[in-house]
């Protein structure tokens, strides 16, 4: 077991160096595998531990309990031409997705942590999924339970509504990924056996003088880019490109719809719209591919899209998917608050795009996305303790948002377990003698570069609450190696990339950056200070990232922005909860330009936040309809921990003048709870 995981450790994330195929071509940048990166801080260790020791049991017990695990049962019932009782289809013909996806967090859980008990269960799981295989490798419960009688989206013939909502594929595609995941996590090839048989069959059936299909929700893309990874079978890549050259106008499902990314080629596509959740999926299989195949013209389309999305798109919390009508990206501009639709998968989805961006040109912008998103409407997607979740991610409440335990449409826990399990795994990426510091964690990480040296890195940080890292960089030996470390544009007065956001105001104070004691200029290439010279054991490179209190304001094109400010601090977007201020009343709040703000750690709220406190200005109705000011405390928490306690108001852009404050009306609304 110990042995197994030590091999996986080697190549989690990059099954080309574990398995049979080396592939020529692949990203030119390369990310340092999660099962390398041991984090010991105090803000990540215990949310990945939670989710190994709360959300992914949790999650599993779920898929148990709604049917999703008998759904398995009952086609391989059907399968054996065994009598079962209930032949009604699964409740979304993408319920397999559920279990798929919690033991792909599962399987890199057990990467990390041997836990014989959760692989067992696991292979338990795996024999119930392999059961429920068609002969020829066909695997969709939603059809095999009851061929004559399928989920009325998945059509009466295979294939025949994929474009539209059967999401055939798009369970093959998370099938992909967990299988991928489980096979590197144990060396068991059970799941991946079954996925090869789905993706012999995709093959059969689909490609150049076969049949054109292009998944309705993608994702196989992605997963077909990790089975060919893992075998180095050239037919894997050929059809993930190929599903993705035949997507829109011109193929056998004729054009689709921007809903589902199908309008036109997706080499022409310049604006990021449709359903959040396929596009960033999408987006992140076309840059899978392009690596794979160095084809400029998805990198060119990419390019594009991400301008729009970072430039237009983008909530200061890194959500993605404005509306709730087709989950999808609003107009440019188009960034409501109080109906953001933000669904957690696409702050997932949309880290998946921007690592991959930036592991295609190196350039820190991405992950300036990648950290806002990850920091702050990525994990609002669940409780601290892990048992609840959002599937949207709102910027402003009357009290109508509560987390739930789980959804009928259950795409978002899964997502977590996944992503929580692998967040190590966006800290470091290295190139040849290059290595790339993206994220600031308290860890060790055991890096082996791509000449074949080793450098143990050490980071001692108090990050996101504290702005000080010290990194002690243990080569193997003396090595001349580019630590390139990551400027936060934060700390650079750049929020994100274009002109979406600014700052009020400059901070006055510099970004110090020291290697052994002696201060080194800040020398900028694409968001990253190069420290190039032959490192030895023990040196030391100490980074201070200033962090007061920012003021945030959005682009005038942004209405609903209009005459309010968001308050961030280094990488943590801030939000004015009921229960942190007095009347229990936050929407009626002012906070003028002049109110200082001061922040402060505060070890035994919401397990342990730095708050931004100062003084804001109250607006009420009274009888007579005039408006009463009265200024009082101010307290904002992080965004992200917002719905942790009873609901209430909760706001994130504050009105910052009278004209844009919404008084309270008379008599003062009754809040849900009262305030403590
Ligand atoms: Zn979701």
């Amino acid at each position: 077991m110990k042995a197994i995981a030590a091999i996986a450790a080697a190549a989690l994330l990059w099954p080309c160096q574990l398995s049979w195929a080396q592939p020529q071509r692949d990203y030119p940048v390369k990310p340092v595998p999660f099962t390398a990166v041991h984090v010991n801080d105090v803000f990540w260790a215990p949310r990945i531990e939670t989710n190994r020791k709360v959300t992914i049991p949790f999650a599993f017990q779920k898929d148990e309990e709604t049917g999703r695990v008998d759904n398995f049962i009952r086609a391989a019932q059907a399968l054996r031409g065994e009598p079962f009782a209930n032949h009604k289809p699964p409740g979304y013909p993408f319920d397999d997705t559920d279990v798929y996806k919690v033991i792909e967090g599962a399987s890199y859980t057990l990467s990390v942590y041997p836990d014989p008990k959760l692989e067992a269960y696991v292979d338990g799981l795996i024999a119930r999924i392999a059961a429920a295989q068609e002969p020829d490798g066909y695997l969709y419960t939603a059809r095999t339970i009851d061929p004559l009688h399928p989920h009325p989206w998945s059509g009466p013939q295979r294939w025949v509504l994929e474009g539209v909502n059967s999401h055939e594929l798009y369970d093959l595609g998370h099938l992909y990924e967990a299988a991928v995941a489980h096979y590197q996590a144990t060396g068991k090839r059970t799941l991946l056996d079954i996925a090869l048989r789905t993706a012999d069959m995709l093959d059969r059936t689909f490609g150049p003088g076969k049949q054109a299909i292009w998944p309705g929700h993608q994702i196989v893309e992605m997963g077909l880019a990790k089975l060919y990874r893992v075998t180095g079978d050239q037919r894997y890549l050929d059809l993930a490109k190929f599903m993705l050259d035949v997507r829109g106008p011109g193929s056998e499902q004729g054009a689709g719809a921007a809903y589902t990314q199908s309008h036109m080629k997706v080499v022409d596509q310049t604006e990021a719209v449709g359903h959040a959740v396929r596009a960033t999926y999408m987006y992140s299989g076309m840059a899978d591919v392009a690596a794979l195949t160095g084809d400029v013209a998805y990198v060119n389309a990419l390019d594009k899209i991400w301008e729009n999305v970072a430039g237009k798109k983008l909530y200061i919390t890194g959500g993605i998917g404005a509306t709730a009508k087709g989950e999808a990206f609003g107009d440019n501009y188009e960034l409501p608050n109080m109906t953001a639709y933000n669904e957690t998968c696409a702050a997932v989805g949309n880290d998946y795009w921007n690592h991959r961006l930036f592991l295609l040109h190196a350039d820190a912008k991405y992950i300036d996305v990648m950290e806002r998103t990850l920091y702050n409407g990525l994990i609002s997607g669940v409780s601290l303790d892990g048992t609840t979740f959002f599937y949207p991610n709102p910027l402003e409440s009357t009290g109508q948002h509560k987390r739930s335990p789980w959804f009928g449409v259950a795409c978002c826990p899964g997502n977590i377990t996944r992503f929580m399990a692998s967040v190590p795994g966006y800290v470091y990426a290295q190139r040849g003698d290059a290595l790339w510091v993206n994220l600031y964690m308290g860890s060790t990480a055991d890096i082996k570069l791509d000449n074949g040296r080793t450098v143990n890195m050490v980071q001692e940080t108090r990050y996101p609450w504290e702005g000080t890292v010290k990194m002690t960089v243990n080569p193997d030996r003396a090595t001349p190696l580019a630590i390139n470390v990551r400027i936060p544009g934060w700390a650079r007065n750049q929020p994100v990339a274009g002109d979406l956001y600014r700052y009020a105001g400059k901070s006055s104070s510099p970004v110090v950056l020291k290697v052994n004691g002696k201060a080194v200029p800040i020398k900028l290439d694409k968001g990253y200070v190069s420290l190039s010279r032959t490192w030895k054991r023990g040196d030391i490179i100490e980074l201070a990232l200033p962090m007061p209190v920012r003021r945030v304001l959005a682009n005038d094109q942004v209405a609903a922005d209009r005459g309010r400010v968001a308050l961030e601090r280094g990488p943590i977007v801030y939000a004015a909860e009921w229960v942190d201020n007095p009347k229990g009343q936050v929407r009626n709040l002012m906070l003028p330009d002049s109110a200082p703000l001061t922040a402060e750690f505060k070890p035994a709220l919401l397990h342990g936040v730095t708050v931004v406190k100062g003084k804001a200005v109250a607006l009420a109705n009274d009888a007579q309809g005039h408006v009463s000011k009265t200024e009082q405390e101010f307290t904002a928490i992080p965004y992200y921990a917002w719905a942790n306690r009873e609901p209430g108001q909760m706001i994130v852009w504050i009105p910052n003048s009278e004209a844009s404050a919404s008084p309270a009306p008379f008599p003062a609304a009754a809040t849900s709870v009262e305030a403590k």
